[in-house]
């Protein structure tokens, strides 16, 4: 027999830990909807060429991370290992770019092929939130108290926000040139792994989280000091802005981001609570990645959040799963049927419900009920189902008179009496 197994760094989400998982989505759905953010949904396979084009082939992402395969067409396709350039690809071929401006969020698994170890997977999930055609420092604002305002209201502890600007493509050009230069000086201090971006992407040395290199990199030339006025100005407006939202904010002149398209802000939010792969959030502005993806130029900014490091720093408070409203024992032939019948009309009016189906006796089927911690329960034996008959009452509460009741299946009037004054659930039970 072959036992099989899921793939390293794929995780199965079973249905306790899923509790958790759909208790923060409904948060973060909310709190979407409210800011007019509207979803969009892109296919998890592309083509290889997109990603090479849309994230830049010198990253860490393109040039060892990618799940490539050929189809069995020849084609050369791709596991998504991030959202931006398939949104991107989506707005320009569907001719939806700019009309009007976009406020989009997409959620869902993601594929990196890396070592799978506490928060990094090869299969992940991210909720990716992007503003597409707005160009003023005020969207980047906007974009940050959003997701500074989902993280907060999962509790996330320890948060911490690190800003940092790229300046524009012709800042960054001006300072490679004299980072290159101290770069030729130094190499032979770097770690390897440093080295070897010195010719793919040198800017990603300044990511580094090798202590050593961090060290000696405090003497290179500064990004910072290579912004034009035009830069500069928007930097310290974006900083300005952020401190009269009391958004509290660390500068790290180090923060570049992965990928190649990023402009002016960059940030990503870490927590003390995380361990070693610390950052939760990340972020920034990409003004050039339509153009170079064959767009008309559109300027633009998003963030992702990693899901399964999110869920690990979201309170406890998540975990708590619904409780079961009432639980149907029911023991014969027509009372099987009559549970089924019952718990259908139940549904209508947002009340969880389960059915015991498992034919066992009455006495069992209580004791099952009293372990769910349901709030009430109905029992229908088979006497009650021939007279189309059930008895409902509050589990927890002995048998007192008024919450225990006999109610004939068709008098809907007197059920719905009975839950109006027994199962009142606050803002979502009304009839
Ligand atoms: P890192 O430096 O941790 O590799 P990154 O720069 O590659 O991060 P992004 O591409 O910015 O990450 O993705 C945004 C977020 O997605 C990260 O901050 C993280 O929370 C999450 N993430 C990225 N890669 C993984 C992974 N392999 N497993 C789990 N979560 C991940
Ligand atoms: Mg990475």
């Amino acid at each position: 027999m072959n036992n099989f197994k899921n793939l390293r760094g794929t995780v199965d989400l079973l249905p306790t830990q899923l509790i958790k998982w759909q208790n923060v989505e409904k948060i973060i759905l909310e709190q979407l909807f409210r800011s007019s953010v509207k979803e969009i949904r892109t296919p998890i396979l592309e083509m290889t060429e997109l990603f090479m084009r849309g994230i830049g082939e010198g990253t860490d992402v393109v040039s060892k991370e990618m799940y490539t395969f050929l189809d069995r067409g020849e084609r050369s396709c791709t596991l998504r290992p991030e959202g931006t350039a398939s949104v991107a690809r989506a707005l320009i071929q569907n001719g939806i770019v700019t009309k009007p401006s976009q406020k989009l969020w997409y959620m869902g698994p993601m594929f990196r092929y890396e070592r799978p170890q506490a928060g990094r997977q090869r299969q992940f999930h991210q909720l990716g939130v992007e503003f597409i055609g707005y160009e003023n420092v005020r969207s980047d604002i906007e974009i940050i108290a959003l997701a500074w305002d989902i993280l907060e209201k999962l509790g996330i502890k320890e948060l911490n926000l690190e800003i940092n600007t790229l300046g524009d493509q012709i800042d960054r050009s001006n300072f490679q040139k004299e980072f290159l230069k101290w770069i030729e000086i130094n190499k032979n201090f770097l770690d390897l792994d440093s080295q070897k971006r010195i010719d793919k992407n040198p800017l990603r040395i300044l990511d580094t989280k090798n202590i050593q290199t961090k060290n000696i990199l405090r003497d290179a030339p500064r990004l910072f000091d290579y912004l034009s006025e035009k830069s500069l100005k928007r930097y310290l407006t974006f900083k300005e802005n952020l401190k009269l939202l009391k958004i509290p904010f660390i500068e790290n002149f180090n923060l570049v981001r992965g990928l190649d398209y990023y402009t002016h802000t960059a940030f990503e939010f870490t927590s003390g609570s995380l361990g070693s792969q610390a950052t939760v959030c990340g972020g920034g502005r990409y003004d050039n990645l339509f153009s170079q993806m064959g767009g008309k130029e559109t300027p633009a900014i998003g963030f992702a959040i990693g899901l399964e490091r999110l869920i690990l720093l979201a309170g406890e408070e998540f975990e708590k799963n619904r409780e079961i409203d009432i639980y149907i024992i029911n023991k014969g032939i027509c009372a099987e049927l009559m549970a089924i019948e019952l718990s259908r009309e139940l549904r209508n009016y947002d009340l969880l419900t389960e059915i015991d189906l498992s034919g066992s006796s009455l006495s069992k089927q209580f004791k099952k009920a009293n372990k769910l911690k349901t709030k009430s329960i109905i029992v229908i034996g088979e006497e009650e189902a021939l007279k189309n008959k059930f008895i409902i009452r509050m589990f927890t509460k002995e048998e007192s008179e008024n919450q225990e009741e006999s109610i004939l299946l068709e008098d809907k009037t007197k059920l719905k009496k009975w839950l109006k004054s027994n199962l009142l659930h606050k803002g979502s039970f009304s009839i």
